[in-house]
Parts: structure tokens; sequence; C-alpha cells
């Protein structure tokens, strides 16, 4: 069995949105596929998978490093020892080859995208859903379902706090039960007002969570944190800069309610660091780190083994993205939950019509790998990079 092309096409995100720090309106995502020889009904079977949400593609990185690596690799470097499936692992350090540890940028999103586009595979060529893959290759009691909440609560040009009051109804008319919206994109006193607002639709303010989207420095997030907590919101994310473990440490100290962070932390260490340094309350606080961002399955399951050696429990991650690469991931590893953009960032975000939201949870399907060709915004492009 081998790899016989790695394709990769940028595709636009649908999203005229804003939070504290990006408009999503000028972001891509790179599609990936997979080709392997193995012939199923004429076709060959192709592993499908993307970077995450609120970024770039990473053409470049892809074409001229990772895919070239993988093409160029022996069979044997790229197969598990039975021979019948993709040693993720493997293609990992193929991909890796020369290349300095640290500085994680891009380089994780492209890595990642491939990983993941393997993992597909091999679910695909085990004839099951990926979260089952998962689950037995790492020896875990899969979740039967992911909860899951609304993540939205946009700035807006004009008409902010009555279009945001109609965000969070629509969300509540979609089914889910617990939401988030944004921080920091005003001054503090008109997102109390925002606050307050979105509260008279949500209700308990247990059900929603703010995201401050690294905007923050320590005194403006231990401000915030002050004016916010006699609210008890459901969490408080992302105050600042995702590597300033003092500025997390130092709101942990005074700030009572649960805090969440970690979905912009791209590989192991960086993530030991903030269960090491940066505050984080066991049995209470979140990690948020994304497969699809970070090397893929791989390093992200080092990253939990981390941070459960430190004491943390892996139901307190709750990884970004929005997606289903992120469902079935979170479903295989019985983690915490996760997030969906409901509406936006089309055509990768959100749920095919097999994963249907209810009561605040959704469960993957049973179609093959991570299900992406079922999405039917998605099945398009899939197609077209298929049969390039
Ligand atoms: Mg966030």
């Amino acid at each position: 069995m081998r790899i016989v092309d790695v394709r990769e096409a940028a595709l636009p995100l649908s999203a005229n949105i804003q939070n504290s720090v990006v408009n999503f309106s000028e972001h891509t995502v790179s599609l990936v596929a997979i080709v392997s020889d193995v012939i199923r009904n004429g076709n060959p079977v192709v592993g499908v998978a993307f970077d995450s949400i609120g970024r770039f593609a990473q053409s470049g990185l892809m074409r001229e490093r990772f895919i070239r690596r993988l093409l160029a690799a022996k069979p044997g470097d790229l197969l598990n020892d039975t021979g019948k499936a993709f040693d993720t692992a493997k293609a990992f350090a193929v991909m890796m080859r020369n290349e300095k540890p640290g500085g994680h940028g891009d380089r994780a999103h492209a890595v990642a995208a491939l990983e993941l586009a393997l993992w597909d595979l091999n679910a695909k060529l085990n004839d099951e859903p990926a979260w089952k893959t998962i689950a037995s290759h790492f020896g875990v009691q899969p979740s039967a379902r992911m909860p899951v909440y609304a993540a939205g609560g946009y700035y807006y040009p004009e008409g902010n706090l009555s279009r945001l009051q109609d965000e969070m109804r629509r969300y509540a008319d979609m089914g889910y039960t617990k939401f988030k919206m944004k921080i920091g994109g005003a001054s503090l006193d008109e997102d109390l007002r925002r606050l307050e607002a979105a509260l008279q639709v949500v209700g308990a303010a247990e059900d929603l969570a703010v995201d401050a989207n690294g905007r923050f420095d320590i005194p403006t997030a231990l401000a915030y944190g002050k004016a916010m907590e006699p609210f008890a919101l459901r969490w408080y994310e992302e105050p600042g800069d995702p590597l300033d473990y003092r500025l997390m440490s130092e709101l942990a100290a005074v700030y009572p309610h649960r805090l969440a962070t970690g979905e912009n932390l791209f590989s192991r260490r960086d993530v030991e660091n903030l269960a090491l340094f940066g505050g984080m309350r066991k049995g209470k606080d979140l990690f948020q780190m994304d497969p699809a961002l970070s090397y893929g399955l791989g390093e992200f399951y080092r990253m939990i083994q981390s941070i459960e050696a430190n004491g943390f429990s892996r139901r307190d991650v709750h990884p970004h993205g929005g997606h289903m690469i992120a469902l079935h991931i979170v479903v295989g590893l019985a983690l915490g939950g996760s997030e969906a953009y409901p509406g936006v960032f089309a055509p990768v975000g959100g749920y095919s019509d097999e994963c249907v939201v209810a009561d605040g949870g959704v469960a993957p399907g049973l179609s093959p790998g991570f299900g992406l060709e079922k999405k039917a915004d998605l099945a398009p492009h899939i197609a077209a990079l298929a049969s390039t």
C-alpha cells in the first residue's frame, strides 16, 4: 500500500464577522486529500482533512516541505507493522525531518491537516467512523455524543445589541442550550452592556461564556475579571496572549470562576508550561487546544497525556474547532466537549446532516472517516480535489 498523490486546495471561509482581534473574511483554510493506491468500488480510497478555522491556508508550506517529504518517503516508512494501515507517528516523523524544535507557527497547521487526513484514510480503509479508529488506537472507551455550545456573539458594524440578541435567539431556536460571546472589541462599559443584553436572551449566566481572543494585557484582564465576577459566567476565555502564563496565573489568583485557554498553543511543551505555570486550577479551568492547528492527533494526544500527568482531567479539554474533525476526536478520546459555529465558517465549519444538535449535544454518524463527504457544502470541494 502506498500514497499515490497528496493534493491541497485553499478554500475561502464564508464569514464576514469580527472578534476583538481579527475579521474572518480574509481567512482561508487548506483542504487536503491523500490518495492511496487502494481501489474500492472503482475509486481510490482518499483521506481528507483540513486545518482549522480562523487562520490561513498553508499551501506553500505544504508544497515546499511536507507534501514533498511524504511523497518522497518509501512506502514502508509510512506503514504500520501489518502494512494494512498508515502509521501516523511515522508519517509525522517523515514530515518533521530537518525541522528545528520550537517556533510552532503555521507549520503546525500544515502538518496537522496532512496527519489528520491519514487518520481519515485509516478509518476509511477499516470502513469505520474516525471516532472508532481513534478510540481503539488509543485504548479509550469512546463517548456516545459530544456536549456542544454555540460560539458566536460577534461584533457587528451597526445595531450591535439587538443583532447580538437576535444571534443568541437563533442559536437557542436551533437547539443550543449553552452559548459564548466575544468581549474585548469594545470598551469595558460597552462590553458589560452587551453581556447584559445577551443574558436577557440566554437566561442563566452559567450558560454563557465570554471570549477575549487574547486581546488583554494584565491590568485589562484583571479589570474585566473584577467587573464580570458578579455574573458568575460559564467561563472567561483567552483573556491574554496565549503564551502569557503570568497573566493567566495572576488572573486565576483573584478571579473565582472558570477560566479557559489554549486554542493558540500548538505543542505539547507549550501546553505543559500552561499546566505548570499558567495558574490553571484542577477540576475548574478548561484547556482548548485544537488538534487541527497543532500537528494533528499525535501531538494533541501528547498534550492530553501531559496535562493528565499534571493532575488535570481530559474532561476539562474542550478543543477549539466547531467542525467534524473535532467532533470525532472529542468522542473518540472521551473529552469534555467542543464548540459549534452555527451558520458561519462554511464550508468547513459545522456538522453534517447526520450529526444533529439536540439537547446541547451532537453525535457523530457512522459514515467512514470523519464523514466530511456527508457535509453538503464541503462535498463538492472534496470531489473536485479527489478527481484532480
Ligand atoms: Mg476562543
